[in-house]
């Protein structure tokens, strides 16, 4: 057993339970140094998104806490990784850098590079998995290539599929005998201030590795049994809601889906219910398939006709979306939601987004950028392939010519328009029959609501019948695009 350190490199794995790289290092008995790089200065890569550097602090602070009650040390360093990972080892004399493996395309090419330069310098370079249930590599069609069908997917993907053994989180992690110096965290400034636009996020999440597991727990208690049902509804809470979690990695894909799996022994939840649940946790690794198979996917669409769309791209237009001014009052409760707590509802995210792509004319990598940055649980993979999908241009996608009656979807998921009235609170006061077109309620109830269309909620920016003849033009000209 040598005295000399080994490195654990950490990225978004914050989690000290099933952590195959941690575990690793811990068991080859050598002093560790966990060590995380904030890198904002390489071109290329997807820096991080506001909210996510939000939910960055708040997970490091957590980890290093539970890294220290075991008697190790979070280091922290920000630079150019390459060059940083390079420098605590020499600085340390470590003899091995061990990491869990990442699937963005930056970050992939970055690893195949570290790993050239490490074997130059005789420092060994150990790669694990756990990041996602399979890798993508794992899941390929007959012919070698990457599936585009969902369907097929989740059938291979399944066939056969073994979990990773689940692992408990060390008891002890050894440091070294001198710990290499460390930014202080609150340098990174890592929260906004000025203004300081967090408190809502603060109020609805629990950032960190016991946070994600008691969202993993009470979901499973209360939240699994309807789930099938539920999770459609804009105004109940049918989710898990552990999308952070996992972006962050706080919690493994293999932990969820073990739950689920324990609930169906258990007889705690109906069939249906579990299998909806393994399929979007599924959905989560096909869109890291996608991502694996086709790297451009955040820039550029799958299917090449939509590169020659007609978009309009109204730069207010994009604003008010933004803000949840558009006067659809189902589009502005989920673009609400999201800057008030960094997260929006599934059924809400697909409303949101077609109602930009196709009732706007905006480009979904508008809306992609925007998600980016506003979203706790931005994650690369599922952001793209998400308004791939919505935008009717990626694998599987909802076909463009189905467009999203705002309204009518408004009213099915949203029946009592408690969404609404929660999200957009100057629409509170009017009924469930008017809340999603209030430009059709009567004068006397808009009046009674204390609603002033205009003044105090905005008319609909655009007209959904003529929108819809819009978008389908629009999409005509692509379809006769050679
Ligand atoms: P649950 O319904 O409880 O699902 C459990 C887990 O399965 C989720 O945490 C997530 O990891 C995964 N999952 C669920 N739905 C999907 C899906 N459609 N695609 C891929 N994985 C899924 N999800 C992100 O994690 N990050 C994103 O940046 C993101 N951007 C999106 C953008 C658009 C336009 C759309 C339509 C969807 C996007 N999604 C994204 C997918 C989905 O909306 C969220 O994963 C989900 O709402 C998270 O809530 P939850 O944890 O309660 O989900």
């Amino acid at each position: 057993m040598s005295s000399a350190p080994v490195i654990v490199w950490l990225r978004n794995d914050f989690r000290l339970r099933d952590h195959p790289a941690l575990n690793a290092a811990v068991a080859a008995g050598s002093p560790v140094i966990p060590l995380y790089i904030l890198d904002d200065e390489t071109p290329g890569q997807w820096a991080l998104g506001g909210a996510s550097r939000w939910w960055l602090g708040k997970t490091i602070e957590a980890f290093a806490r539970d890294i220290a009650a075991r008697g190790g040390k979070l280091i922290l360093r920000r630079g150019a990784v390459a060059r940083e990972l390079a420098r605590v080892v020499e600085e340390t004399g470590a003899t091995a850098v061990y990491f869990m493996r990442g699937y963005e395309p930056s970050v992939a090419a970055l690893e195949d590079q570290l790993k050239l330069a490490f074997d130059d310098m005789g420092v060994a370079f150990k790669r694990y998995g756990g990041r996602l249930l399979r890798t993508p590599e794992e899941t390929r069609t007959k012919a070698g290539g990457a599936y585009q069908v969902f369907t097929p997917f989740w059938r291979a993907f399944t066939k056969d599929l073994t979990l990773p053994r689940a692992l408990a989180a060390p008891d002890r992690i050894k440091a070294p005998s001198r710990t290499p110096k460390s930014d202080d965290l609150r340098d990174w400034q890592l929260s906004p201030s000025k203004p300081d636009w967090s408190r809502g996020l603060a109020k609805a999440w629990q950032p960190g590795e016991s946070g994600a597991r008691a969202r993993l727990a009470e979901f499973t208690k209360t939240g699994l049994a309807t789930y099938a049902i539920d999770r459609n509804q804009l105004d109940r809470d049918g989710t898990s809601r552990l999308s952070p979690h996992l972006a962050f990695g706080e919690i493994s894909p293999a932990a969820c889906w073990r739950a689920a799996a324990d609930a169906a022994r258990g007889k705690s939840a109906n069939d249906q219910s579990i299998e909806t649940f393994m399929r979007e946790l599924v959905w989560r690794e096909f869109s890291y398939s996608l991502l694996f198979h086709f790297p451009k996917l955040p820039e550029e669409p799958l299917r090449r006709e939509f590169a020659e769309f007609p978009w309009l791209g109204d730069a207010g237009q994009l604003k008010a979306w933004q803000r949840g001014k558009t006067g659809y009052p189902i589009v502005d409760a989920g673009m609400r939601e999201l800057w008030a707590t960094g997260y929006m509802h599934n059924r809400a995210r697909m409303i949101v987004a077609s109602f930009l792509v196709k009732h706007l004319l905006i480009p979904w990598t508008a809306g992609e950028a925007c998600f980016w940055d506003t979203l706790v649980d931005a994650d690369l993979a599922n952001n793209s392939a998400s308004w791939q999908w919505v935008a009717g241009c990626g694998a599987d996608a909802a076909p463009y010519f189905r467009i999203f009656n705002p309204v009518l979807q408004g009213e099915k998921f949203d029946p009592n328009g408690d969404y609404v009235r929660r999200w957009v609170p100057e629409l509170a006061g009017l009924t469930a029959d008017a809340i999603h077109k209030p430009w059709t309620a009567k004068p006397e109830s808009l009046a009674q609501a204390g609603v002033v269309l205009g003044k105090s909620y905005p008319r609909p920016l655009v007209e959904h019948a003529y929108a819809r003849v819009r978008a389908l033009q629009a999409y005509e000209q692509i379809k006769a695009t050679p």
